[in-house]
């Protein structure tokens, strides 16, 4: 009864004129509760530490309700609460979700999705032990990067790789590595912002180097290179603009130019390449992303991109180039605070064999094959999940299939579109924004949430990007009854 002293419950029953000592009295203890055969189930598959703090919390809430002056839940009413509060615990943050955005390399939504075989491997390196620092051979101490480092030079061409956990940390890296305390030259027109705390100076400074800018934002020539070039400069880089394109008036100098100034004055070439692809799109009607084998081929002595946008595999920082320059890479301090896990080597090594066998890539790379997917097959998916949504936005709405252009996404080919097919809901009502937003509230609050885009007084839900894995579900969570 100790309820009855809860501070607080003398004030609200001042201000409801109700006095709630008889409410409280009416909670079941948490013993009680413990015992009730639903919740004792409960108890047995998630455990009793878990259950008894759903109860806490539920009975505190009651409190509170009681407290408010509403009258306490019947037992049916609390042990369901309690359930539904143990199931929230359980739950993990991490959500799955439907990406219904239309852009395939979503940077908020975990970027690329993974290859069968890399998921695999990933579990497989979890739950037992591994060799991932152990010579086989010799029985001695061997080094994580060479599970990786072949791959990664057969397949770029590269003398020697390194990888990290991302490609900003690469970047910081090489950086540190090459150029601490000295000057890097960088076109004005490549003083990138990638997004969050990745802009191009603020990644210069921490990485100790001053940047010096060279040329204007929309030219840059070679003499600009060659002008600034001083004794106390050390490295040259150039960073490919990915989510952003400069036209119109432009100019800026190749890899095969800057490698040759670099060069002539000693230096080394960096190229932050970002996306970076293995395999050129061309080849199945996509536009080029350059490719890291063509910057080392043109003399780059340091090439970096990330493992997880167009490559196609986990989080990592690529970083490949002559012999020298990854050896002083490799030495750097920072090089084993930004080390790889053994679940993304794992993965980083499964996504590198698909591309070495370079067979039915477009298969066997989830990112290659939502890029590549037939506009037919978008369609028909579309025209499966229409009846369902229909139903489920309402005789206020109107969805059809209308025709949209997929993104591809975390910087990659900004200024290119795909073309895709997407459900397209529309308020008949006034006040459409409103009740667009409403409905987009709705789609996010399914179990699986389900994630589109409101624009041209709209809603689109890109099927491009919706995974054959995912369509039942999603069809599944529209019909089901609204509670
Ligand atoms: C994406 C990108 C980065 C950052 O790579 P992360 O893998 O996200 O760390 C750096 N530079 C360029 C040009 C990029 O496109």
């Amino acid at each position: 009864m100790s309820d009855l002293t809860l501070p607080g419950a003398g004030e609200a029953s001042g201000s409801t004129g109700k006095p709630p000592a008889a409410s409280f009295a009416q909670l079941p203890s948490v013993d009680r509760l413990l015992g009730e055969p639903e919740l004792a189930a409960l108890a047995q598959a998630q455990g009793q530490a878990l259950l008894k703090r759903a109860i806490n919390d539920e009975l505190a809430a009651q409190r509170e309700a009681i407290r408010a002056g509403r009258p306490c839940a019947e037992r049916p009413a609390l042990v369901a609460a309690i359930g539904q509060r143990i199931a929230a615990l359980a739950a993990p943050s991490l959500r799955p979700v439907i990406n219904l955005t239309g852009t395939v390399i979503h940077t908020n939504l975990g970027r690329a999705l993974l290859a069968d075989e890399a998921i695999e491997a990933v579990a497989a390196a979890m739950r037992g032990y591994a060799a991932l620092e152990y010579d086989l051979a010799s029985g001695g101490r061997g080094d994580r990067d060479g599970l990786v480092e072949d791959l990664l030079r057969e397949l770029t061409g590269a003398e020697s790789a390194t990888v990290v956990n991302n490609n900003a940390a690469a970047v910081v890296l090489a950086l540190a590595a090459l150029a601490a305390k000295k000057e890097v030259l960088v076109s004005r027109g490549e003083l990138i912002e990638i997004g969050g705390a990745f802009r191009m100076p603020d990644i210069m400074k921490t990485a100790g180097c001053r940047l010096v800018e060279v040329g204007t934002t929309n030219r840059t020539h070679a003499r600009d290179y060659e002008g600034a070039i001083t004794p106390r400069t050390a490295l040259i880089v150039k960073a490919h603009t990915s989510n952003y394109a400069v036209e119109g008036f432009t100019a800026s100098v190749d890899d095969a130019a800057l490698a040759r100034i670099a060069h002539a004055h000693g230096l080394p070439y960096m190229v932050d390449l970002g996306s970076g692809a293995l395999v050129d799109l061309s080849r199945w009607g996509l536009p080029k992303e350059p490719l890291p084998q063509e910057s080392l081929a043109a003399g780059a002595d340091v090439v970096t991109f990330s493992g997880d946008k167009l490559l196609g595999g986990p989080q990592a920082g690529i970083v490949v180039g002559t012999r020298a320059a990854i050896a002083k890479i490799r030495k750097h301090p920072l090089k084993r605070a930004l080390r790889l896990s053994k679940m993304t080597l794992a993965a980083l090594e499964a996504t590198l064999r698909i591309y070495r066998a370079d067979h039915r890539l477009e298969e066997r790379l989830p990112v290659l094959a939502l890029l590549t997917r037939s506009m037919s097959d978008i369609r028909a998916a579309a025209e499966r999940v229409l009846p369902p949504l229909q139903r489920f936005a309402g005789e206020g709405f109107a969805a059809r299939i209308e025709p949209c252009a997929s993104q591809i996404g975390s910087g990659a080919l900004p200024v290119d579109r795909l073309p895709s097919f997407a459900l397209h809901v529309s308020s008949r009502g006034r006040r459409g924004g409103r009740a667009l937003e409403q409905l987009a509230g709705r789609l996010r609050a399914l179990p699986v949430p389900v994630l589109g885009r409101i624009h041209d007084d709209a809603l689109w839900l890109d099927c491009r990007t919706l995974l054959a894995a995912d369509e039942e579900k999603l069809s599944e969570q529209l019909s089901a009854p609204k509670c």
